[in-house]
């Protein structure tokens, strides 16, 4: 489902103790006040008023609506006035969609004039918003907290930025992974529990045989391939003469989709080393699936896959980039320091500065045909590199932002896609705390999704989540791990 379909329900607090006449101000004002904040641009999926509870048995009726319902993605709740919380046990003790406490008040100033008992009684969000926080907070529920005007378009846009990281959750739950081969032989990060994964996180991570594919392949016809070719020669830039070896893409592509759609799978992962009947690894066929919003990952590492496809669903709409990314070399130099990422072939071509180039090439690795493969420099800009590990009983999701810079150099002989970064607070202490973190050399790079986001997601799903910036100490961070480590034995 796509990002503008879903929605997230207005709950508004209150009680009887105010009389009829509060209580369709309130309920006029909430209406008010969502239309407004859909009209305003700042928010990716549509805000619903839905009621304002004065009950323990409405909001219990209104928890078991969201969770029933595929299309609401989370609750928002407000109190503009007093709501006594023990009405809200029930119905939060039951919630299984994200929830965001909104900390608003309808009235920006203080009226000097107007303001007498009745305005305080019918405006006291700062008294009702504690109530309502203190419950959350005892009942230890996983939450964003977001508190300003709600006119206030920094506001607006954080709400939306928290809608974004909601609707990864529903993607996640019903994300479907597809595996074409096993992983990669003796690799270790690359592997994890898969019905812990399916149990926390909602994946379901299968396999399908890499002959089932090749079957797929041979039954795609030429007309097929001609119209996918029509497509390829849109959106980049022939410079092989070898039209064969682009076909042979076309066809592999074609028929991974046709697998794909068929099982209703978002992402998937294949291995150099299990290509039995494919005369070359998939390279623009991936990163043109890719484009498409399919998550990716090489050597058979489902977890970067779906979470590329995961973070691609929370920036739909946006223009900066998402992608499969690993971390390949380093450019030492003192006072130039960077990091060079690419892959064998599979870089998204999202995160391309201009038009990517289908290129051909022969492989280093395997014993495959030279493939076709997109080539491309990355943007400069902000970003961030995200990769999720199976700590053994648990998960971790690491994330370190990063600047992306133009490259450094033009590297004519390097045959694939490339995006050169800083990663922050600097490169060896990144790498420092990275490792120190057990951090993949797969990530998911965006330039869309923030580390905030991810935060959020992270606590949706309630995995552990860690977060490298430029304030980060190797020291800090052992610390925090530390801690991690026996906070989460304990949960
Ligand atoms: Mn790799």
């Amino acid at each position: 489902m796509s990002l503008k379909n879903y929605e997230f329900w207005f709950v508004v607090g209150s009680q009887f103790l105010y009389g009829p006449e509060v209580l369709e101000t309130v309920a006029a004002r909430a209406a008010e006040m969502a239309e407004s904040m859909n009209a305003s641009g700042n928010l990716p999926c549509k805000l619903v008023y839905k009621v304002t509870a004065k009950t323990n048995q409405e909001i219990t009726d209104i928890v078991r609506e969201a969770n029933y319902d595929p299309a609401c993605a989370g609750i928002i709740t407000w109190c503009h006035t007093f709501s006594p919380s023990k009405m809200w046990i029930n119905g939060f003790a039951n919630l299984q969609k994200p929830y965001c406490h909104f900390a608003t008040q309808y009235n920006c100033e203080i009226p000097n004039d107007e303001i007498d008992m009745d305005f305080m009684n019918l405006n006291q969000a700062a008294h009702g918003d504690r109530e309502h926080g203190f419950i959350a907070a005892r009942l230890r529920m996983p939450r964003k907290v977001i508190a300003g005007y709600w006119k206030d378009e920094n506001v607006q846009k954080r709400i939306g930025s928290w809608m974004r990281a909601a609707v990864g959750v529903a993607f996640s739950k019903s994300l479907k992974v597809m595996r074409f081969g096993d992983n990669m032989r003796e690799v270790a990060v690359t592997e994890g529990d898969k019905v812990e994964v399916q149990a926390k996180l909602g994946w379901q991570v299968n396999t399908w045989p890499v002959g089932k594919l090749v079957e797929t392949m041979d039954a795609v016809t030429e007309a097929e391939i001609d119209q996918k070719m029509a497509e390829y020669e849109s959106l980049y830039t022939i410079a092989t003469d070898d039209i064969e070896t682009i076909r042979y893409q076309a066809r592999e592509e074609i028929a991974m989709k046709k697998m794909l759609d068929a099982e209703g799978c978002m992402a998937f992962s294949n291995t150099f080393q299990d290509l039995y009947g494919m005369k070359q690894l998939p390279g623009l066929a991936s990163q043109h699936l890719m484009a498409q919003g399919y998550g990716y990952g090489g050597e058979g590492d489902w977890k970067v896959s779906a979470m590329t496809a995961i973070m691609k669903a929370m920036a739909e709409g946006q223009t900066g980039g998402t992608a499969f990314m690993e971390d390949y070399t380093y450019h030492l130099v003192q006072n130039s320091e960077y990091s060079l990422g690419a892959h064998m072939l599979e870089v998204c071509p999202t995160v391309a500065a201009s038009k990517p180039r289908i290129e051909e090439h022969p492989l280093g690795i395997g014993d495959r045909e030279p493939p076709a493969r997109l080539g491309c420099e990355g943007k400069e800009g902000s970003a961030i590199v995200v990769s999720l590990i199976d700590m053994g009983g648990r998960l971790r999701l690491i994330c370190q932002d990063i600047e992306c810079v133009k490259p450094i150099m033009d590297m004519p002989n390097l045959p694939v896609a490339r995006v050169m970064w800083r990663a922050m607070p600097d490169l060896t202490t990144g790498v420092e705390c990275w490792i120190t973190a057990g951090g993949a050399h797969h990530t998911v790079l965006s330039y869309d999704v923030t580390a905030e986001q991810m935060k959020d997601w992270a606590t949706m799903m309630d995995i552990e989540f860690v977060h490298i910036t430029r304030d980060t100490t190797v020291e800090s961070l052992e610390q925090q791990l530390f801690l991690n480590d026996l906070a989460w034995k304990l949960k």
